[in-house]
């Protein structure tokens, strides 16, 4: 079976859909008319009804049961519903059609003849075949066919068939799934038609017949033979009995017909079960007096525990039985293994929806959900406003705080800004421009910025003002302006684009202050610091000069002996860690007293200045000549070895002995004496070697003066030279 649409699978979609066309159309899904709630009714909701139906007889919908077997207890429940009016309550008119006990009744049903029938687990065969049956409700939750057999002994066995005739009714699958169970392959009996009496047992017709256990064993008890009923349920196989059942072409075609006489049907069997005697009455007046009172009686007490055996409802279908069932009939290779059951059971909560209902559900769903599409595209668009239109507002707050700070910039800040267009003339003026410059906005706005540059300064004013409108960027520039009082202000420019809404360039904009004081005081402070400089090398000068004073003689120009005395230990020290040697030439003017005495003290005075510039034109760049003091001279030759430093002081002694002083017949010459020493020969230090020159003096003026000595290499006994 496959109902149009299956509650169970779809309901959740369902409920969204009823959801929305609550809220839509809040009476759209408004219900069948509905009757109380009926015990055992599965759904015990809505009373299900035929649509075209009414009270009135004419109208309703006509409908068979096929009965099973003939008229008996067996169907008590659908005569209570049909004299109950519960059907008729539904909207149908239902025919009871007997079976014949020639043809499988069930076949009515597949073939057209009824729209409903009674029938027992033989279905689930029908269903394997592919005939689709689909059972509405169990009546019998345990099946009541067995197998009867005389038993006068007591001690009978269902094995005593083998060999002999037995009666096995049509439809009754399960007897001989039983008996295959039990070893009684069908071959192993030999089965006859069955005559549905037990006389055919008594008269050793057959050595088994198949029962109803609900029917004929009144028969053998009201007539005290003894029997043996053999149930199915022995030996594990436990069928369901008789089913109520349609077929999938019903449910699928007339769902509305289907649930209407489930529905009815159940009720009159919860009536019949209820009220036993009542249907017993009916059935004998009504439909059949074929059996006793007794006969029916027994056969509704041994109905009850099968169709009502505990808690279960009447009705009650429980899939897992079916397939045990399936497994059962598989074992026995009855059917194939693993035979999907989909469709067999009715599902009596399911809404079987007709075609064009569910068409119309459909299509009212995508309604729905086009209406909920557009509703959110509503509610997406109107967040997205509210979010531009937050975001407006932040936008609109930011310009005007930053409308507050240009302003204020504009206003406060000690800046002229002044507006030019495109060519120099002046579009904006603030209130600092008019304090800086003199003029206000009203004389300035459309004049030339020439009106305010000196001449000299318009080339540089233009060219920057060329550059920031091509090239853009910040430009810096002094000028020198003009106010209107005829003032030339020293001002420094910041300049930069100004650009439109569009983006065009259309002038530019100027921050200009005064710096007229700021430059003033510059150039002051650097005119101070020129005379500072100038004042300071004065003074570097004097100091210089003063230090040459320190270290000079005056009277002939060379060092003096102060200077000897600091230079001296440099030399030696730089001598002894370079390695090499240093001559000392201790120089003397012979008898200079006399000269003094004799010539004057100015010939002196001139003797000492010609022996000083004769020495320094001696000298090497790196020799020192200096005056000793009185008419004594030393020269210190660095690096220069002993025959060299004799041969030196050999040409000075000689020089000098040239030299004339005093002029006329006054003029005489001059001579001088020179010892001559040598680090490290005669001296390891300073003062061994001034003392070695001085000895070898002595020993120089002892010689005869006019002549040069060499120090001993002992220091006593210099040897005097000649000159
Ligand atoms: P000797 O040959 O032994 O050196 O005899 P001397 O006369 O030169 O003796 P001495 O060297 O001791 O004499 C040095 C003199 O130089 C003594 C002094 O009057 C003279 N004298 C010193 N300083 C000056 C000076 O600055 N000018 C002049 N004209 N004479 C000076
Ligand atoms: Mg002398």
């Amino acid at each position: 079976m496959r109902p149009c649409f299956d509650w169970r699978r779809g309901g959740r979609w369902l409920a969204l859909l009823c959801a929305c066309g609550a809220l839509l159309a809040p009476h759209a899904f408004a219900g069948a008319p509905t009757a109380p709630a009926e015990k055992g009714s599965g759904a015990a909701a809505a009373t299900p009804m035929v649509s075209e139906s009414t009270s009135d007889a004419a109208t309703l919908t006509p409908v068979t049961l096929q009965l099973k077997w003939q008229h008996q207890f067996q169907f008590a429940g659908y005569y209570a519903a049909a004299a109950r009016g519960y059907y008729r309550d539904v909207g149908l008119d239902v025919r009871f059609q007997e079976a014949d006990g020639k043809h499988d009744p069930t076949d009515a049903v597949f073939e057209g003849r009824a729209e409903f029938g009674v029938g027992n687990s033989d279905l689930l065969l029908r269903f394997a075949r592919g005939q689709k049956p689909v059972v509405l409700a169990v009546i019998f939750q345990h099946s009541p066919l067995a197998m009867m057999m005389l038993d006068p002994s007591g001690v009978g066995s269902l094995h005593s068939i083998a060999g002999r005739p037995v009666m096995i009714e049509p439809a009754a699958a399960e007897l001989f799934a039983y008996l295959r169970r039990e070893g009684l392959a069908p071959g192993s009996f030999t089965l006859v038609p069955h005559g549905f009496h037990p006389d055919d047992l008594r008269s050793g017709k057959v050595e088994a017949m198949s029962v109803y256990s609900t029917d004929e064993p009144f028969l053998l008890t009201q007539s005290q033979t003894p029997f043996a009923l053999y149930s199915p349920r022995t030996s594990g196989i436990d069928f369901y009995g008789d089913n109520l059942f349609t077929t999938e072409q019903m449910v699928n075609e007339r769902p509305a017909v289907v649930a209407a006489f489930r529905q009815a049907s159940l009720r009159g069997w919860h009536y019949a079960m209820e009220h036993q005697e009542e249907i017993i009455d009916l059935i004998l007046q009504k439909y059949s007096q074929r059996k006793s009172r007794d006969h029916l009686r027994y056969e509704a007490a041994h109905m009850a525990p099968l169709v009502q055996p505990g808690p279960v409802d009447i009705g009650y279908t429980y899939p897992g039985r079916w397939q045990h069932i399936a497994d059962i009939y598989a074992e026995l290779g009855m059917l194939p293994p693993g035979i999907s059951l989909d469709g067999l059971l009715y599902e009596p909560d399911a809404w079987h929806i007709s075609r064009w209902m569910t068409w119309m559900m459909f299509g009212l769903l995508g309604a729905v959900l086009s209406a909920l599409l557009f509703s959110l595209q509503i509610f997406h668009n109107n967040r997205r406003l509210a979010t531009e239109a937050s975001l407006r507002r932040q936008i609109e707050a930011s310009l005007q705080l930053s409308e507050r700070r240009y302003r204020t910039i504009y206003e406060e800040a000690p800046l002229a800004f002044i507006l030019l267009d495109r060519g120099a003339h002046v579009a904006g003026w603030n209130s600092n421009a008019e304090r800086i410059f003199g003029w206000n906005a009203g004389e300035m706005l459309g004049r030339s910025i020439e009106r305010m540059v000196i001449p000299e300064d318009m080339p540089k004013v233009r060219e920057v003002l060329d550059q920031v409108l091509i090239g853009g960027g910040v430009r810096h520039s002094v000028n020198h302006n003009l106010t209107r009082d005829g003032r030339v202000i020293v001002c420094e420019w910041s300049n930069s684009q100004e650009i439109n809404a569009d983006g065009e360039v259309i002038g530019v904009l100027c921050l200009a202050q005064d710096a007229t004081e700021r430059f003033r005081m510059r150039e002051e402070l650097e005119g101070a610091n020129q005379s500072l400089r100038t004042q300071i090398a004065q003074i570097q000068a004097l100091q210089s000069q003063l230090l040459e004073q320190t270290l000079r003689d005056p009277l002939t120009g060379v060092f003096n002996r102060r200077y000897l005395e600091e230079t001296r230990p440099r030399e030696f020290a730089r001598a002894q860690r370079e390695g090499y040697a240093i001559a000392f030439l201790f120089l003397d003017i012979d008898r200079f007293k006399q000269i003094n005495d004799e010539l004057g003290h100015e010939v002196g005075d001139d003797a000492l200045r010609q022996v000083a510039a004769l020495l320094l034109a001696h000298a090497r760049t790196e020799d020192i000549v200096c005056r000793f003091g009185g008419d004594e001279f030393i020269v210190l030759l660095p690096n220069m070895a002993q025959a060299a430093a004799l041969a030196r002081a050999r040409q000075i002694c000689a020089a000098c002995a040239e030299l004339t002083l005093g002029s006329g017949e006054g003029a005489t010459a001059l001579s001088v004496s020179i010892g001559v020493a040598l680090y490290p020969e005669h001296g390891q230090t300073d003062a061994e070697l001034a003392r070695a020159a001085d000895l070898a003096l002595y020993a120089a003026k002892s010689g005869g003066r006019n002549r040069v000595a060499l120090a001993r290499t002992d220091s006593r006994t210099p040897t005097p030279g000649d000159a």
